[in-house]
Protein backbone atom coordinates (compact mmCIF):
# COMPACT_ATOMS: atom_id res chain seq x y z
CA UNK A 1 0.00 0.00 0.00
CA UNK A 2 0.96 3.28 -0.92
CA UNK A 3 2.51 5.47 2.48
CA UNK A 4 0.28 7.98 3.77
CA UNK A 5 1.04 10.01 6.76
CA UNK A 6 -2.50 10.32 7.47
CA UNK A 7 -5.47 8.16 6.60
CA UNK A 8 -9.19 7.29 7.57
CA UNK A 9 -10.44 3.94 7.52
CA UNK A 10 -13.14 3.03 4.94
CA UNK A 11 -14.64 0.28 4.07
CA UNK A 12 -14.77 0.82 0.55
CA UNK A 13 -11.23 0.40 -1.14
CA UNK A 14 -10.98 1.77 -4.76
CA UNK A 15 -8.47 0.12 -7.58
CA UNK A 16 -6.22 3.02 -8.58
CA UNK A 17 -4.73 1.26 -11.17
CA UNK A 18 -6.34 2.94 -14.57
CA UNK A 19 -8.73 5.63 -15.03
CA UNK A 20 -11.11 3.65 -16.07
CA UNK A 21 -10.78 0.81 -13.38
CA UNK A 22 -10.84 3.70 -10.77
CA UNK A 23 -14.54 5.20 -12.40
CA UNK A 24 -15.87 1.38 -12.17
CA UNK A 25 -15.13 0.68 -8.96
CA UNK A 26 -16.57 4.38 -7.90
CA UNK A 27 -20.00 3.07 -9.40
CA UNK A 28 -19.93 -0.20 -8.73
CA UNK A 29 -20.30 0.71 -5.03
CA UNK A 30 -23.92 2.29 -6.38
CA UNK A 31 -24.48 -1.42 -8.11
CA UNK A 32 -28.56 -0.88 -7.16
CA UNK A 33 -28.87 2.13 -8.83
CA UNK A 34 -26.36 1.19 -11.92
CA UNK A 35 -29.27 -1.82 -12.10
CA UNK A 36 -32.01 0.60 -11.90
CA UNK A 37 -30.58 2.87 -14.67
CA UNK A 38 -30.08 -0.31 -16.98
CA UNK A 39 -33.19 -1.41 -16.60
CA UNK A 40 -35.07 1.84 -16.76
CA UNK A 41 -33.09 3.10 -20.54
CA UNK A 42 -33.97 -0.29 -21.64
CA UNK A 43 -37.52 -0.08 -21.11
CA UNK A 44 -37.55 3.47 -22.53
CA UNK A 45 -35.64 2.30 -25.61
CA UNK A 46 -37.54 -1.06 -26.34
CA UNK A 47 -41.16 1.10 -25.87
CA UNK A 48 -39.77 4.10 -28.12
CA UNK A 49 -39.23 1.38 -30.92
CA UNK A 50 -42.12 -0.30 -30.46
CA UNK A 51 -43.68 2.84 -31.63
CA UNK A 52 -42.91 2.89 -35.12
CA UNK A 53 -44.12 -0.66 -35.06
CA UNK A 54 -47.69 -0.32 -33.82
CA UNK A 55 -47.88 3.04 -36.11
CA UNK A 56 -47.22 0.63 -38.79
CA UNK A 57 -49.79 -1.72 -37.67
CA UNK A 58 -52.49 0.80 -37.22
CA UNK A 59 -51.73 1.47 -41.40
CA UNK A 60 -52.16 -1.58 -42.21
CA UNK A 61 -55.85 -2.08 -40.62
CA UNK A 62 -56.53 1.15 -42.19
CA UNK A 63 -55.83 -0.34 -45.92
CA UNK A 64 -57.07 -3.20 -45.22
CA UNK A 65 -60.19 -2.01 -44.33
CA UNK A 66 -61.50 -5.17 -42.83
CA UNK A 67 -64.56 -5.37 -40.32
CA UNK A 68 -64.11 -4.44 -36.77
CA UNK A 69 -61.24 -2.01 -37.83
CA UNK A 70 -62.12 0.56 -35.46
CA UNK A 71 -61.74 -1.88 -32.58
CA UNK A 72 -58.55 -3.06 -33.68
CA UNK A 73 -57.08 0.94 -33.89
CA UNK A 74 -58.35 1.82 -30.69
CA UNK A 75 -57.12 -1.17 -29.49
CA UNK A 76 -53.78 0.43 -31.19
CA UNK A 77 -53.89 3.63 -29.74
CA UNK A 78 -54.38 2.67 -26.61
CA UNK A 79 -51.27 0.69 -26.72
CA UNK A 80 -49.17 3.41 -27.72
CA UNK A 81 -50.68 5.53 -24.91
CA UNK A 82 -49.42 2.78 -22.67
CA UNK A 83 -46.40 2.53 -23.97
CA UNK A 84 -45.68 6.24 -23.76
CA UNK A 85 -46.57 6.60 -20.35
CA UNK A 86 -44.73 3.45 -19.27
CA UNK A 87 -41.74 5.06 -21.30
CA UNK A 88 -41.54 7.99 -19.08
CA UNK A 89 -41.42 5.83 -15.97
CA UNK A 90 -38.22 4.01 -17.22
CA UNK A 91 -37.00 7.33 -18.83
CA UNK A 92 -37.39 8.57 -15.03
CA UNK A 93 -36.09 5.99 -13.56
CA UNK A 94 -33.03 5.78 -15.72
CA UNK A 95 -32.19 9.32 -15.23
CA UNK A 96 -32.71 9.45 -11.55
CA UNK A 97 -30.53 6.80 -10.96
CA UNK A 98 -27.80 8.02 -13.37
CA UNK A 99 -28.04 11.28 -11.11
CA UNK A 100 -27.14 9.83 -7.99
CA UNK A 101 -24.38 7.46 -9.20
CA UNK A 102 -23.21 11.43 -11.13
CA UNK A 103 -23.37 13.12 -7.54
CA UNK A 104 -21.89 10.58 -5.64
CA UNK A 105 -19.29 9.61 -7.72
CA UNK A 106 -17.96 13.41 -7.44
CA UNK A 107 -18.53 13.61 -3.68
CA UNK A 108 -17.02 9.83 -3.06
CA UNK A 109 -13.91 11.44 -5.76
CA UNK A 110 -13.67 14.21 -3.65
CA UNK A 111 -13.52 13.15 -0.41
CA UNK A 112 -10.94 10.67 -1.69
CA UNK A 113 -8.76 13.46 -3.03
CA UNK A 114 -8.52 15.80 0.31
CA UNK A 115 -7.87 12.85 2.60
CA UNK A 116 -5.08 11.66 -0.09
CA UNK A 117 -3.97 15.15 0.11
CA UNK A 118 -4.10 15.86 3.58
CA UNK A 119 -1.88 12.21 3.83
CA UNK A 120 0.93 13.92 1.84
CA UNK A 121 4.32 14.96 3.16
CA UNK A 122 5.58 18.47 3.03
CA UNK A 123 8.14 17.41 0.16
CA UNK A 124 5.21 16.54 -2.00
CA UNK A 125 3.62 19.78 -1.53
CA UNK A 126 6.56 21.74 -1.68
CA UNK A 127 6.71 20.64 -4.91
CA UNK A 128 2.97 21.31 -6.32
CA UNK A 129 1.35 24.85 -7.56
CA UNK A 130 -1.28 25.32 -5.34
CA UNK A 131 -3.81 26.44 -8.35
CA UNK A 132 -2.69 23.22 -10.34
CA UNK A 133 -4.36 21.09 -7.12
CA UNK A 134 -7.32 23.13 -6.76
CA UNK A 135 -8.16 22.62 -10.33
CA UNK A 136 -7.75 19.41 -9.94
CA UNK A 137 -9.65 19.37 -7.00
CA UNK A 138 -12.61 21.80 -8.06
CA UNK A 139 -12.95 21.50 -12.14
CA UNK A 140 -11.30 17.86 -12.90
CA UNK A 141 -13.69 16.21 -10.15
CA UNK A 142 -16.48 18.10 -11.33
CA UNK A 143 -15.75 16.50 -15.46
CA UNK A 144 -16.61 13.04 -13.48
CA UNK A 145 -19.86 13.87 -12.95
CA UNK A 146 -20.85 15.78 -16.17
CA UNK A 147 -18.92 12.91 -17.42
CA UNK A 148 -21.77 10.27 -15.92
CA UNK A 149 -24.69 12.72 -16.03
CA UNK A 150 -25.43 13.66 -19.19
CA UNK A 151 -22.35 11.98 -21.16
CA UNK A 152 -22.36 8.32 -19.88
CA UNK A 153 -26.03 8.50 -19.10
CA UNK A 154 -26.41 9.89 -22.66
CA UNK A 155 -24.05 7.47 -24.25
CA UNK A 156 -25.24 4.05 -22.85
CA UNK A 157 -29.28 5.71 -23.96
CA UNK A 158 -27.72 6.29 -27.54
CA UNK A 159 -26.30 2.80 -27.88
CA UNK A 160 -29.52 1.30 -27.00
CA UNK A 161 -31.51 4.04 -28.94
CA UNK A 162 -29.32 2.03 -32.12
CA UNK A 163 -29.59 -1.18 -31.02
CA UNK A 164 -33.30 -1.26 -30.17
CA UNK A 165 -34.50 0.11 -33.62
CA UNK A 166 -32.50 -2.29 -35.70
CA UNK A 167 -33.71 -5.11 -33.92
CA UNK A 168 -36.87 -4.19 -34.42
CA UNK A 169 -36.32 -3.42 -38.21
CA UNK A 170 -34.48 -7.52 -38.32
CA UNK A 171 -37.42 -8.95 -36.61
CA UNK A 172 -39.94 -6.46 -39.62
CA UNK A 173 -37.96 -8.09 -42.41
CA UNK A 174 -34.18 -9.29 -42.17
CA UNK A 175 -33.18 -8.13 -45.46
CA UNK A 176 -34.20 -4.64 -44.51
CA UNK A 177 -30.76 -4.52 -42.16
CA UNK A 178 -29.14 -3.95 -45.07
CA UNK A 179 -29.11 -0.41 -44.79
CA UNK A 180 -28.79 0.51 -40.95
CA UNK A 181 -25.81 -2.41 -41.04
CA UNK A 182 -23.80 -0.29 -43.16
CA UNK A 183 -24.48 3.06 -41.06
CA UNK A 184 -23.81 1.06 -38.33
CA UNK A 185 -19.89 -0.01 -39.57
CA UNK A 186 -19.38 3.31 -40.96
CA UNK A 187 -20.51 4.86 -37.53
CA UNK A 188 -18.59 2.65 -35.85
CA UNK A 189 -14.96 3.78 -37.97
CA UNK A 190 -16.12 7.63 -38.31
CA UNK A 191 -16.80 7.36 -34.19
CA UNK A 192 -13.10 6.14 -33.70
CA UNK A 193 -11.74 8.46 -36.02
CA UNK A 194 -13.54 10.96 -34.43
CA UNK A 195 -12.43 10.02 -30.50
CA UNK A 196 -8.83 9.55 -31.56
CA UNK A 197 -8.87 13.27 -32.88
CA UNK A 198 -10.66 14.48 -29.87
CA UNK A 199 -8.63 12.41 -27.53
CA UNK A 200 -5.14 14.58 -27.40
CA UNK A 201 -7.58 17.98 -27.67
CA UNK A 202 -9.07 16.67 -24.40
CA UNK A 203 -5.80 16.45 -22.32
CA UNK A 204 -4.52 19.39 -23.36
CA UNK A 205 -7.56 21.26 -23.12
CA UNK A 206 -7.31 20.19 -18.95
CA UNK A 207 -3.61 20.61 -18.59
CA UNK A 208 -4.27 24.16 -19.83
CA UNK A 209 -6.36 25.09 -17.15
CA UNK A 210 -4.50 23.81 -14.33
CA UNK A 211 -1.95 26.31 -16.00
CA UNK A 212 -4.17 29.00 -15.91
CA UNK A 213 -5.49 28.20 -13.01
CA UNK A 214 -2.16 28.08 -11.16
CA UNK A 215 -0.91 31.41 -12.60
CA UNK A 216 -3.84 32.90 -11.23
CA UNK A 217 -3.47 31.61 -7.68
CA UNK A 218 -0.27 32.74 -7.42
CA UNK A 219 -0.75 35.94 -8.85
CA UNK A 220 -3.55 36.16 -5.93
CA UNK A 221 -1.37 35.26 -3.12
CA UNK A 222 1.30 36.97 -4.12
CA UNK A 223 -1.01 39.83 -5.16
CA UNK A 224 1.34 41.94 -2.49
CA UNK A 225 4.36 41.55 -4.11
CA UNK A 226 2.61 41.67 -7.19
CA UNK A 227 1.65 45.39 -6.33
CA UNK A 228 4.58 46.60 -4.48
CA UNK A 229 6.67 45.61 -7.52
CA UNK A 230 4.53 47.08 -9.67
CA UNK A 231 3.86 43.91 -11.73
CA UNK A 232 0.38 43.99 -12.65
CA UNK A 233 1.28 44.46 -15.96
CA UNK A 234 3.60 41.69 -16.45
CA UNK A 235 0.92 39.41 -14.54
CA UNK A 236 -1.83 40.40 -17.17
CA UNK A 237 0.49 39.71 -19.66
CA UNK A 238 1.23 36.16 -18.08
CA UNK A 239 -2.50 35.14 -17.51
CA UNK A 240 -3.46 36.47 -21.33
CA UNK A 241 -1.06 34.47 -22.51
CA UNK A 242 -2.24 31.08 -20.52
CA UNK A 243 -5.89 32.12 -21.25
CA UNK A 244 -4.86 31.89 -24.54
CA UNK A 245 -3.52 28.65 -24.72
CA UNK A 246 -6.72 27.51 -23.07
CA UNK A 247 -8.44 29.24 -25.85
CA UNK A 248 -6.96 27.49 -28.20
CA UNK A 249 -7.42 24.16 -27.09
CA UNK A 250 -11.40 25.12 -27.08
CA UNK A 251 -11.09 26.11 -30.05
CA UNK A 252 -9.32 23.02 -31.39
CA UNK A 253 -12.11 21.18 -29.80
CA UNK A 254 -14.25 23.05 -31.71
CA UNK A 255 -12.79 22.37 -34.60
CA UNK A 256 -12.80 18.62 -34.16
CA UNK A 257 -16.71 18.49 -32.92
CA UNK A 258 -17.04 20.33 -36.42
CA UNK A 259 -15.77 17.56 -38.88
CA UNK A 260 -17.74 15.24 -36.98
CA UNK A 261 -19.60 12.70 -39.45
CA UNK A 262 -21.98 10.65 -38.30
CA UNK A 263 -25.01 13.01 -39.26
CA UNK A 264 -23.72 13.22 -42.64
CA UNK A 265 -23.66 9.36 -42.72
CA UNK A 266 -26.73 8.92 -41.66
CA UNK A 267 -28.35 11.15 -43.96
CA UNK A 268 -26.89 8.39 -46.72
CA UNK A 269 -28.49 5.53 -44.52
CA UNK A 270 -31.64 6.86 -44.57
CA UNK A 271 -31.63 7.86 -48.33
CA UNK A 272 -30.32 4.41 -49.06
CA UNK A 273 -33.11 2.88 -46.90
CA UNK A 274 -35.94 4.95 -48.59
CA UNK A 275 -34.72 3.41 -51.73
CA UNK A 276 -34.16 -0.44 -50.79
CA UNK A 277 -38.06 -0.01 -49.16
CA UNK A 278 -39.67 1.19 -52.11
CA UNK A 279 -38.12 -1.22 -54.34
CA UNK A 280 -39.20 -3.59 -51.84
CA UNK A 281 -43.05 -2.45 -51.53
CA UNK A 282 -42.93 -2.21 -55.74
CA UNK A 283 -41.76 -6.05 -55.81
CA UNK A 284 -44.69 -6.30 -53.20
CA UNK A 285 -42.20 -7.91 -50.29
CA UNK A 286 -43.67 -5.41 -47.59
CA UNK A 287 -46.57 -3.97 -47.67
CA UNK A 288 -47.35 0.04 -46.54
CA UNK A 289 -47.84 -0.72 -42.97
CA UNK A 290 -44.28 -2.13 -42.98
CA UNK A 291 -42.55 0.46 -44.88
CA UNK A 292 -44.10 3.19 -42.28
CA UNK A 293 -42.83 1.30 -39.64
CA UNK A 294 -39.30 1.06 -41.32
CA UNK A 295 -38.99 4.23 -42.03
CA UNK A 296 -39.90 5.55 -38.40
CA UNK A 297 -37.36 3.17 -37.24
CA UNK A 298 -34.76 4.32 -39.09
CA UNK A 299 -35.65 8.00 -37.97
CA UNK A 300 -34.98 6.89 -34.62
CA UNK A 301 -31.00 6.39 -35.27
CA UNK A 302 -30.98 10.12 -35.70
CA UNK A 303 -30.88 10.57 -31.97
CA UNK A 304 -27.61 8.28 -30.96
CA UNK A 305 -26.08 9.71 -34.54
CA UNK A 306 -26.08 13.09 -33.86
CA UNK A 307 -26.01 12.93 -29.49
CA UNK A 308 -22.79 11.29 -29.71
CA UNK A 309 -20.82 14.20 -30.76
CA UNK A 310 -20.96 15.78 -27.37
CA UNK A 311 -21.68 12.38 -25.29
CA UNK A 312 -18.03 10.92 -26.17
CA UNK A 313 -16.11 14.08 -25.15
CA UNK A 314 -17.86 14.46 -21.82
CA UNK A 315 -16.65 10.97 -21.68
CA UNK A 316 -13.25 11.53 -22.72
CA UNK A 317 -12.97 15.61 -20.19
CA UNK A 318 -14.32 12.68 -18.03
CA UNK A 319 -11.46 10.23 -18.30
CA UNK A 320 -8.78 12.94 -18.82
CA UNK A 321 -9.58 14.76 -15.41
CA UNK A 322 -9.26 10.77 -13.58
CA UNK A 323 -6.30 10.44 -15.03
CA UNK A 324 -5.11 14.28 -13.77
CA UNK A 325 -6.79 13.10 -10.30
CA UNK A 326 -5.24 9.29 -10.16
CA UNK A 327 -1.54 11.13 -11.34
CA UNK A 328 -1.88 13.43 -7.70
CA UNK A 329 -2.64 10.42 -5.66
CA UNK A 330 -0.49 8.35 -7.14
CA UNK A 331 2.57 10.39 -6.22
CA UNK A 332 4.54 8.75 -3.92
CA UNK A 333 5.46 10.42 -0.47
CA UNK A 334 8.18 8.62 1.40
CA UNK A 335 6.41 9.42 5.11
CA UNK A 336 4.07 7.10 6.26
CA UNK A 337 1.97 7.27 9.17
CA UNK A 338 3.15 4.08 11.05
CA UNK A 339 0.03 3.00 13.01
CA UNK A 340 1.90 0.57 14.92
CA UNK A 341 4.89 2.45 16.09
CA UNK A 342 5.54 3.73 19.79
CA UNK A 343 2.89 5.73 21.15
CA UNK A 344 3.88 7.16 24.64
CA UNK A 345 4.16 10.33 26.80
CA UNK A 346 7.19 12.06 25.59
CA UNK A 347 9.64 13.10 28.02
CA UNK A 348 11.00 15.72 25.82
CA UNK A 349 14.92 14.55 25.59
CA UNK A 350 16.17 15.06 21.70
CA UNK A 351 19.57 13.42 20.36
CA UNK A 352 21.01 13.91 16.96
CA UNK A 353 23.60 11.78 16.16
CA UNK A 354 25.87 12.81 13.26
CA UNK A 355 22.91 13.93 11.84
CA UNK A 356 23.64 14.84 7.51
CA UNK A 357 20.63 15.89 5.42
CA UNK A 358 19.49 17.75 2.45
CA UNK A 359 16.39 18.51 0.45
CA UNK A 360 17.33 16.44 -2.18
CA UNK A 361 20.79 17.89 -3.94
CA UNK A 362 23.59 19.23 -1.52
CA UNK A 363 23.89 18.37 1.73
CA UNK A 364 22.53 21.26 4.08
CA UNK A 365 23.04 20.09 7.28
CA UNK A 366 25.95 17.82 8.10
CA UNK A 367 27.68 15.59 11.07
CA UNK A 368 24.84 17.34 13.38
CA UNK A 369 25.24 15.69 16.83
CA UNK A 370 24.20 17.26 20.20
CA UNK A 371 21.71 16.12 22.98
CA UNK A 372 19.12 18.23 24.49
CA UNK A 373 17.45 16.86 28.08
CA UNK A 374 14.02 17.02 29.01
CA UNK A 375 13.09 20.48 29.92
CA UNK A 376 16.39 22.07 28.23
CA UNK A 377 16.14 24.98 26.45
CA UNK A 378 18.57 24.77 23.59
CA UNK A 379 19.46 28.00 21.43
CA UNK A 380 20.21 27.86 18.03
CA UNK A 381 22.16 30.62 16.36
CA UNK A 382 23.69 30.76 12.95
CA UNK A 383 24.00 32.89 9.93
CA UNK A 384 20.94 33.31 7.63
CA UNK A 385 20.88 30.35 5.82
CA UNK A 386 23.07 28.30 7.48
CA UNK A 387 20.32 25.71 8.13
CA UNK A 388 18.87 26.68 11.48
CA UNK A 389 15.27 26.34 9.86
CA UNK A 390 16.03 22.96 8.49
CA UNK A 391 17.67 21.31 11.41
CA UNK A 392 14.25 21.87 13.60
CA UNK A 393 12.02 20.58 10.70
CA UNK A 394 13.49 16.95 11.54
CA UNK A 395 12.37 16.56 14.84
CA UNK A 396 8.71 16.09 14.08
CA UNK A 397 9.91 14.42 10.48
CA UNK A 398 8.77 17.40 8.65
CA UNK A 399 11.46 15.89 6.68
CA UNK A 400 13.26 12.64 6.74
CA UNK A 401 16.52 11.78 7.00
CA UNK A 402 17.56 10.01 4.21
CA UNK A 403 18.83 6.30 3.83
CA UNK A 404 18.74 3.76 7.30
CA UNK A 405 21.16 5.95 9.60
CA UNK A 406 23.86 6.34 7.21
CA UNK A 407 22.79 9.86 7.78
CA UNK A 408 22.61 9.72 10.78
CA UNK A 409 19.58 9.27 13.80
CA UNK A 410 17.69 11.63 15.20
CA UNK A 411 15.91 9.87 18.99
CA UNK A 412 13.25 11.43 20.99
CA UNK A 413 13.63 9.44 24.53
CA UNK A 414 15.74 7.12 22.84
CA UNK A 415 13.16 5.91 20.47
CA UNK A 416 14.30 7.13 16.75
CA UNK A 417 11.72 9.47 15.40
CA UNK A 418 11.03 6.61 12.39
CA UNK A 419 9.47 4.19 14.89
CA UNK A 420 7.25 6.79 16.84
CA UNK A 421 3.45 6.49 15.90
CA UNK A 422 3.90 9.92 13.45
CA UNK A 423 0.26 11.38 15.19
CA UNK A 424 1.97 11.05 18.32
CA UNK A 425 5.26 12.73 17.67
CA UNK A 426 3.88 15.08 15.63
CA UNK A 427 1.04 16.00 18.71
CA UNK A 428 3.33 16.44 20.98
CA UNK A 429 5.72 18.48 19.54
CA UNK A 430 4.83 22.05 18.62
CA UNK A 431 6.49 24.09 16.37
CA UNK A 432 5.73 27.89 16.01
CA UNK A 433 7.22 28.48 12.80
CA UNK A 434 9.27 31.14 11.28
CA UNK A 435 6.60 32.69 9.14
CA UNK A 436 3.29 31.58 11.49
CA UNK A 437 0.50 30.43 9.12
CA UNK A 438 -2.81 31.33 10.39
CA UNK A 439 -6.52 30.79 8.84
CA UNK A 440 -9.21 32.72 7.99
CA UNK A 441 -11.48 31.79 10.95
CA UNK A 442 -11.72 33.70 14.15
CA UNK A 443 -8.87 34.77 16.74
CA UNK A 444 -10.53 31.86 19.31
CA UNK A 445 -10.62 28.89 16.65
CA UNK A 446 -7.02 29.92 15.56
CA UNK A 447 -5.68 29.62 18.93
CA UNK A 448 -7.66 26.38 19.21
CA UNK A 449 -6.51 25.11 16.02
CA UNK A 450 -3.95 22.65 17.68
CA UNK A 451 -6.29 20.42 19.93
CA UNK A 452 -8.65 20.34 17.09
CA UNK A 453 -11.78 19.74 19.41
CA UNK A 454 -14.07 22.21 21.22
CA UNK A 455 -12.02 24.23 23.48
CA UNK A 456 -13.75 25.99 26.15
CA UNK A 457 -13.34 29.87 25.77
CA UNK A 458 -12.00 30.52 29.18
CA UNK A 459 -8.93 27.78 28.83
CA UNK A 460 -8.34 29.33 25.38
CA UNK A 461 -8.59 33.35 26.89
CA UNK A 462 -6.21 31.85 29.76
CA UNK A 463 -3.64 30.87 27.26
CA UNK A 464 -4.12 34.46 25.45
CA UNK A 465 -3.27 35.84 28.74
CA UNK A 466 -0.26 33.72 29.19
CA UNK A 467 0.93 34.52 25.69
CA UNK A 468 0.13 38.40 26.13
CA UNK A 469 -2.14 38.62 23.94
CA UNK A 470 -5.07 39.45 25.39
CA UNK A 471 -5.28 42.69 25.67
CA UNK A 472 -4.71 43.40 21.63
CA UNK A 473 -7.38 40.90 21.27
CA UNK A 474 -9.94 42.82 23.23
CA UNK A 475 -9.62 45.80 21.05
CA UNK A 476 -10.69 44.12 18.48
CA UNK A 477 -14.19 44.87 17.74
CA UNK A 478 -15.30 41.50 17.54
CA UNK A 479 -12.76 40.42 20.32
CA UNK A 480 -12.25 36.59 20.13
CA UNK A 481 -14.63 36.33 17.57
CA UNK A 482 -12.87 38.87 15.43
CA UNK A 483 -12.11 37.09 11.50
CA UNK A 484 -8.52 36.97 10.81
CA UNK A 485 -7.34 37.36 7.01
CA UNK A 486 -6.59 34.43 5.43
CA UNK A 487 -2.89 33.66 6.17
CA UNK A 488 -3.41 36.42 9.22
CA UNK A 489 -2.93 39.16 6.93
CA UNK A 490 -4.94 41.50 9.23
CA UNK A 491 -2.51 41.13 12.28
CA UNK A 492 1.05 42.64 12.27
CA UNK A 493 3.89 40.11 12.87
CA UNK A 494 4.54 40.39 16.88
CA UNK A 495 0.52 39.73 16.94
CA UNK A 496 1.07 37.02 14.51
CA UNK A 497 3.38 35.42 16.83
CA UNK A 498 1.68 35.52 20.19
CA UNK A 499 -1.13 33.72 18.70
CA UNK A 500 1.22 31.15 17.70
CA UNK A 501 2.38 31.02 21.12
CA UNK A 502 -1.01 30.72 22.57
CA UNK A 503 -1.92 28.15 20.17
CA UNK A 504 1.50 26.23 21.57
CA UNK A 505 0.29 27.31 25.22
CA UNK A 506 -3.02 25.25 25.03
CA UNK A 507 -1.74 21.71 22.99
CA UNK A 508 0.85 21.50 26.17
CA UNK A 509 3.37 19.84 24.05
CA UNK A 510 6.30 18.23 25.35
CA UNK A 511 8.54 19.66 23.10
CA UNK A 512 8.82 22.95 21.43
CA UNK A 513 10.28 24.88 18.94
CA UNK A 514 10.12 28.33 18.18
CA UNK A 515 11.64 30.14 15.27
CA UNK A 516 11.86 33.37 16.13
CA UNK A 517 11.95 35.57 12.80
CA UNK A 518 10.58 39.07 14.60
CA UNK A 519 13.84 40.77 15.83
CA UNK A 520 13.94 44.65 16.35
CA UNK A 521 10.16 45.66 17.88
CA UNK A 522 9.50 48.29 20.09
CA UNK A 523 10.92 47.61 23.51
CA UNK A 524 7.08 47.21 25.41
CA UNK A 525 6.10 45.04 23.01
CA UNK A 526 9.62 43.38 23.49
CA UNK A 527 9.30 42.71 26.82
CA UNK A 528 5.53 41.22 26.37
CA UNK A 529 7.04 38.65 24.06
CA UNK A 530 9.88 38.00 25.89
CA UNK A 531 7.40 37.37 29.07
CA UNK A 532 5.19 34.90 26.43
CA UNK A 533 7.91 32.94 25.21
CA UNK A 534 9.51 32.56 29.13
CA UNK A 535 5.92 31.08 29.64
CA UNK A 536 5.76 29.01 26.90
CA UNK A 537 8.97 27.21 26.86
CA UNK A 538 8.95 26.95 30.87
CA UNK A 539 8.59 23.09 31.93
CA UNK A 540 9.42 21.80 28.08
CA UNK A 541 12.05 21.15 26.00
CA UNK A 542 12.72 23.74 23.77
CA UNK A 543 14.63 24.51 20.47
CA UNK A 544 14.59 28.18 20.06
CA UNK A 545 15.98 30.18 16.57
CA UNK A 546 16.26 33.73 18.14
CA UNK A 547 18.58 36.36 17.76
CA UNK A 548 17.45 38.04 21.59
CA UNK A 549 20.53 38.23 23.20
CA UNK A 550 18.31 38.12 26.54
CA UNK A 551 16.66 34.75 25.46
CA UNK A 552 20.45 33.22 24.19
CA UNK A 553 21.81 34.30 27.76
CA UNK A 554 18.80 32.14 29.35
CA UNK A 555 19.33 29.44 27.25
CA UNK A 556 20.83 26.35 29.26
CA UNK A 557 22.73 25.80 25.95
CA UNK A 558 23.39 26.75 22.88
CA UNK A 559 24.56 25.81 19.47
CA UNK A 560 26.74 27.45 16.99
CA UNK A 561 25.96 26.73 13.06
CA UNK A 562 27.80 28.35 10.05
CA UNK A 563 27.05 26.67 6.76
CA UNK A 564 25.38 23.68 7.97
CA UNK A 565 28.06 22.33 10.62
CA UNK A 566 27.71 22.33 13.83
CA UNK A 567 30.94 24.78 14.83
CA UNK A 568 30.61 24.51 18.66
CA UNK A 569 28.01 24.09 21.23
CA UNK A 570 28.15 25.55 25.04
CA UNK A 571 26.63 27.57 27.23
CA UNK A 572 26.80 31.69 26.74
CA UNK A 573 29.90 32.61 29.07
CA UNK A 574 31.66 29.23 27.54
CA UNK A 575 30.59 30.07 23.88
CA UNK A 576 32.21 33.58 24.43
CA UNK A 577 35.11 32.73 25.87
CA UNK A 578 36.31 30.25 22.92
CA UNK A 579 34.03 30.54 19.66
CA UNK A 580 34.98 33.15 17.40
CA UNK A 581 31.94 33.40 15.24
CA UNK A 582 29.78 33.62 18.61
CA UNK A 583 31.87 36.79 19.19
CA UNK A 584 31.52 37.91 16.08
CA UNK A 585 27.63 37.44 16.16
CA UNK A 586 26.96 38.65 20.01
CA UNK A 587 29.89 40.31 21.35
CA UNK A 588 29.66 43.91 20.47
CA UNK A 589 26.04 43.44 21.25
CA UNK A 590 27.55 42.37 24.92
CA UNK A 591 29.13 45.22 25.53
CA UNK A 592 26.70 48.01 23.88
CA UNK A 593 24.05 46.14 26.57
CA UNK A 594 26.14 46.63 29.36
P1 LIG B 1 17.27 32.09 8.35
O1 LIG B 1 18.04 32.60 9.50
O2 LIG B 1 17.34 33.02 7.20
O3 LIG B 1 15.90 31.65 8.67
P2 LIG B 1 18.06 29.31 8.34
O4 LIG B 1 19.34 29.08 9.07
O5 LIG B 1 16.81 29.01 9.03
O6 LIG B 1 18.07 30.79 7.78
P3 LIG B 1 17.24 27.30 6.50
O7 LIG B 1 15.87 27.79 6.28
O8 LIG B 1 17.42 26.12 7.36
O9 LIG B 1 18.17 28.48 6.99
O10 LIG B 1 17.84 27.00 5.07
C1 LIG B 1 19.11 26.40 4.92
C2 LIG B 1 19.35 26.15 3.45
O11 LIG B 1 18.39 25.21 2.98
C3 LIG B 1 19.21 27.37 2.58
O12 LIG B 1 20.33 27.38 1.72
C4 LIG B 1 17.96 27.17 1.80
O13 LIG B 1 18.13 27.61 0.49
C5 LIG B 1 17.75 25.67 1.83
N1 LIG B 1 16.33 25.34 1.93
C6 LIG B 1 15.49 25.70 2.91
N2 LIG B 1 14.26 25.16 2.75
C7 LIG B 1 14.31 24.45 1.61
C8 LIG B 1 13.36 23.65 0.88
N3 LIG B 1 12.11 23.47 1.30
N4 LIG B 1 13.78 23.05 -0.25
C9 LIG B 1 15.05 23.20 -0.68
N5 LIG B 1 15.97 23.93 -0.06
C10 LIG B 1 15.64 24.55 1.09
MG1 LIG C 1 15.07 30.04 9.31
Amino acid sequence: MRKQEFHLESAYHYDQSSPVRWIFSHIWHYKPFLLSFVCGLMLSNGLNAAIPRLTGEAFNVVLGGEAGANGRLLTIAFTILAGVMLRAIGDAGGQFSMEVIAKRLERDARDELYLNLLGKSQTFHNQQRVGDIMARANNDVRELNNMMMPGAALLIDSMFGLVMPILFIGFLKPVLLLSPLLFVVAYYFALRRYMGQLNPVSHAMREAFGDMNAGLAEAVTGIEVVKTAAQEWQEVKKFAYNAGQYRDQFIKNGEVQARYLPPLLLGFALALALLHGLLLFAQGQIGTGDLVAYMGLMFLLRFPSFISIFTFSLVQLGLASAERILELMQQETEIGENAEGYNQPMRGEIRFENVTFGYGGTPILQAISFTASPGETVAIVGQTGSGKSTLTKLVNRTYDLSGEGENGRIFIDNIEVRDWQLDALRSQISAIEQDIVLFSRSVADNIAFGVGKDVERDLIVQAAQEAQAHDFITQFKDGYDTIVGERGTTLSGGQRQRLAIARALLTNPSILILDDATSAIDSATEDKIQTAINRVSAGRTTLMITHRLSQIRRADKILVLRQGKLIDQGSHQELLGRCELYQRIFGSRVKHSR
